[in-house]
């Protein structure tokens, strides 16, 4: 049987940046000197997630998606709103009802955070949607499942490895 961890997994990455583990699914804090993005909310397995993040930095939290699969928009009903690339809404619908809010991320948008950009890239391939966040200016990119140092999934219904090679070089 699984039993969720009480409390999430805490690492400090750099300036206004926390890596928040949920049961081996990584979220990111990405805080500038007005607001901050919740990237991701994992699996759900801890209560308060958002009250977590915004005492973190201080400031009001933006959740913004680079994918809908099931870990990570596990928290999503402690917002009211939630960025998500359009071609994931029908399945943050399926999985999560009418609850929140979504509004469309485009590649090429771009979100201020004060003294902090984050740009959207539009990485299609382990789910139509998927896409990265780029701060350029720190020199970090946000991949979601898209780059990461375990296996990729490319076998289920909403993916395409020809898009994934595309996004790669794309990302490259
Ligand atoms: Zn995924």
């Amino acid at each position: 049987m699984f039993f969720p961890p009480k409390t999430p997994d805490l690492h400090p990455l750099g300036p206004g940046l926390w890596e928040i583990g949920d049961a081996g699914i990584n979220l990111y804090l990405i805080a500038g000197s007005e607001r901050a993005i919740m990237l991701d909310t994992g699996f759900g397995s801890f209560v308060g997630l958002r009250a977590l993040a915004e005492g973190l930095c201080g400031l009001p939290t933006l959740l913004v998606h680079t994918h809908a699969h099931g870990d990570h928009t596990g928290s999503d009903h402690e917002w009211a709103e939630a960025w998500l690339h359009p071609g994931e809404w029908a399945r943050f619908r399926s999985d999560r009802g009418e609850g929140v809010r979504l509004l469309p991320l485009e590649d090429g948008q771009r979100f201020d955070l004060g003294g902090r950009t984050l740009e959207v890239i539009h990485v299609p391939g382990h789910s139509a949607g998927s896409v990265a966040l780029l701060d350029r200016e720190n020199r970090l990119l946000f991949s979601g499942d898209t780059v990461m140092t375990q296996p990729v999934f490319l076998f289920n219904p909403e993916c395409s490895p020809a898009d994934f090679l595309s996004s790669l070089d794309y990302l490259a």
